[in-house]
Formats: C-alpha cells, structure tokens, sequence
C-alpha cells in the first residue's frame, strides 16, 4: 500500500505490551521500511487494564492521527469491543491475537523482502515474550476475554530470541508473559523453573529476571532455579492486589493472605515488588488495613498502586461501590509505607557490595533489581559498586 514507509512503534502498558509492540517494530524493519520521527505510519500497542489506560490509549492514537497518514492500533483495548471507537478515519483497530498482530500490520505496510535493518532495541534490557494470554478468571481482569486462553512458545524459539538479543548487544533479558507461571512446553518437557535454567545458560547475558508471576507459581523449584542460574536475578514481581481474605474471594483470587505470605517466606534475600488494588467492592478500612499489613510483612520494596476501576465483560463489571477520595487516600498510604519499606531495604545496603548494571546515564540496577545511582559509566556496563547512602532515587555507589 505505501511502497517503503516511515513508521513510529510505541506502546502503553507492560512489559507483554513492548514485546508485543517490538515484533509488530522488527517485522517492519525487516520487510525494509524505516523507522523515523513524524513518521507516515503508527503503531501503537494499546493498554486496558483500567479505565485510564484506555483514556490513554485513545489520547495517544488522537495525538498521531494528525500527523501520521494512518495509525495502526494493536493490543489489548483493540480487543476489547467498543473502547477505541470513534477515533479518526485514519485509525484502523487491528483486533487480533498477538501472534497474527505482526503479519496484519505488515501486509498493510506491503511487504518488500529486503532484509536490511537491525532491529535491536536502543536499550540494555530486552523483553523476551515467552508465554501469553490467562485462563484463570479474576473478577476484575478483562485480559482473558482481550488475550484468550494460555499459549507457550516453543522453548527452541525462545532460546533462538534470547541468543540474537545477546549478540544485539543485550545485557539483561526479562522473560515475560501474560501469566508466566503457565509456561510449558510439554513436547520438550519444560516449565517455567527448566526455562530459567536453560535461558541462564545463554552466553553473553548479564542479567536474566522474570516479569511478573503469580504467588501459586513461585515453587521450591523456581526458587532453586532462581538461585542456581548464574545470571538470574533473585527479584520478585508477585501480585499481591489484596491483602483481605474477603476481597481476594470476591477477585477470584486462588490464594490466602496468609498463604501468600507463606510462600514468599521461602523466597528469603530476594527483593519482592507487587501490584495491589485499591477500593476494590468490599473493600471497607478493615480490609484496607490488613491489605497493608501484608505489604509491610512481606517486605515488598515497590508496589504498583491501581485504584479500583471497573472493567466492561469483567464480573465486578457494575460494582464499584467505594468513593474515589477513599480510593485516593488508601492509595497515598499505600504508597507512604511502601516507601518506608524501600528507604529501610536500601539503607541495609550501605556499606556492602554489589554489581550494578547500568541502564541509562547515571543509574542503574544491582543484583536484586534494586536502584543505583553510579555517575560516570557508560550505559551497559558492569559496575563493581559499595553503598555509600539512600536518596529518595536509589542507592548511592560509593
Ligand atoms: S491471573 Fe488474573 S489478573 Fe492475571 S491476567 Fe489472569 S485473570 Fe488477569
């Protein structure tokens, strides 16, 4: 349709979101179009885990319709129905699942066949998609009915994507997914623990850590392959999204308060981060409190506060019963003692050692995934630091 074309690639959301967003980006370098600011097309990977990720999404496609000739929308709110309509004549919705996403927006390009670019990321760290889509059925996840069921890649094709990574010049490769700890490849007899092992086994990374995974799946047996693979990192992302028995039954969550904890004790010297939603239906200040309790007990050193809102096709659909102001306020105090928490984690540091890799002028990240700040090293390097004090940023190397 467009000969050789211009194209931007951006994308809202996760960390399955820029991988996604990133395939649909080197398809199109491959087939020989070019990517460059004020660029003819766009592509925008969509987000609509919350009302204001949609809000967002269709603010960003709104911003590029007046300049590029045509805007491609993929992701999750391309396939929630009705989130993106309305949007200018020069927006096309791309509803599809992920792995057909790439090969769409590329035959709408027309394909040249002229392998020419390199497509690596300007970036240290690389998302390696390993797993999408969920069958479980939280309450107030829309992404099963965006995503669908839980699909694998082969490891073979994984191991090849982390390979050309390495070579890429990537120190660091975060293997991500939807629900991560569903990855299974059953024809070669591998889980999410086998995986670790063999992508650790990749020459040339420095890092390896996992996205996000759900408390159920942190085993004994990813532990171990979490602390026995050379590179990997020993951090944590588990959602904990409540700390209330009551509230976690209304989610459809598949765990206890007190099992939550109890698993992530056997997760000791590994930094932990979370997700947690605030205000959910039934959520009153009792249950608050013991959400927060939870969150200090755990010794989670981020959280990613989302205040409650309801998500159309979700069963918590038409409930949301709790005012935003007490919404607002749960959410500040959230924030205030996960900061607390952070500032007492990284004091520890003072005075010990670890190897940081930097990321982006100035700063960086040490072995556990905790902030650096080291002045005067090159992006991508491997630095040797002490802690010397704790800003509100991160640790100070001496
Ligand atoms: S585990 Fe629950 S919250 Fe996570 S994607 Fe699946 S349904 Fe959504």
């Amino acid at each position: 349709m467009f000969g050789v074309a211009t194209f931007s690639a951006s994308f809202l959301g996760c960390k399955v979101s820029h991988a996604d967003v990133q395939e649909v980006r080197e398809r199109l370098l491959a087939d020989g179009h070019v990517e460059a600011d004020g660029a003819e097309v766009a592509v925008i990977g969509t987000c609509c885990v919350t009302r204001e990720a949609v809000a967002k999404s269709r603010k960003a496609a709104r911003r590029v319709a007046g300049s590029a000739r045509r805007v491609y929308l993929t992701g999750c709110a391309a396939s929630l129905p009705g989130a993106l309509d309305g949007l200018p004549g020069n927006v096309e919705t791309v509803a599809l699942p992920s792995e057909q996403t790439p090969g769409f927006v590329a035959g709408r390009l027309g394909a040249l066949a002229c392998a020419t670019a390199d497509a690596g990321l300007d970036r240290v760290r690389a998302f390696v998609k390993v797993q999408d889509g969920c069958g479980f059925a939280c309450s107030f996840c829309v992404i099963p009915a965006v995503r669908g069921g839980p699909r694998s890649r082969p490891v073979a094709r994984v191991l090849a994507e982390i390979r050309r990574r390495a070579e890429q010049g990537h120190r660091e490769v975060v293997l991500t997914g939807i629900n991560l700890g569903c990855y299974r490849d059953r024809e070669a007899g591998l889980d999410l623990p086998g995986l670790v092992r063999a992508a650790g086994a990749v020459p040339g990374l420095a890092r390896l850590r996992l996205s996000s995974v759900e408390v159920n799946h942190v085993t004994p047996a990813l532990l171990a392959a979490l602390r026995e693979t050379e590179p990997a990192s020993p951090h944590l992302h588990v959602p904990l999204q409540s700390g209330d028995d009551g509230v976690l039954r209304a989610m459809r969550r598949r765990y206890t308060a007190a099992s939550f904890l109890r698993r992530l004790e056997r997760a000791e010297g590994f930094n932990l981060t979370t997700d947690v939603i605030v205000g959910f239906p039934g959520e009153d200040d009792a249950a608050f409190e013991r959400t927060l309790a939870v969150i200090e007990r755990a010794g989670v050193t981020r959280a990613h506060v989302f205040p409650y809102s309801p998500r159309p096709g979700t069963a918590a659909a038409a409930l949301d019963p709790v005012a935003v102001a007490v919404k607002r306020e749960r959410s500040s105090r959230l924030r205030a003692a996960v900061r607390e928490a952070r500032l007492r984690a990284w004091a520890r540091k003072v005075g010990s050692d670890d190897t940081v890799l930097v990321d982006r002028p100035g700063r960086g990240y040490g072995d556990d995934y905790s902030p650096w700040l080291v002045e005067g090293r090159p992006v991508g390097a491997l630095v040797a630091v002490r802690g010397r004090a704790v800003s509100e940023e991160g640790i100070l190397a001496a």
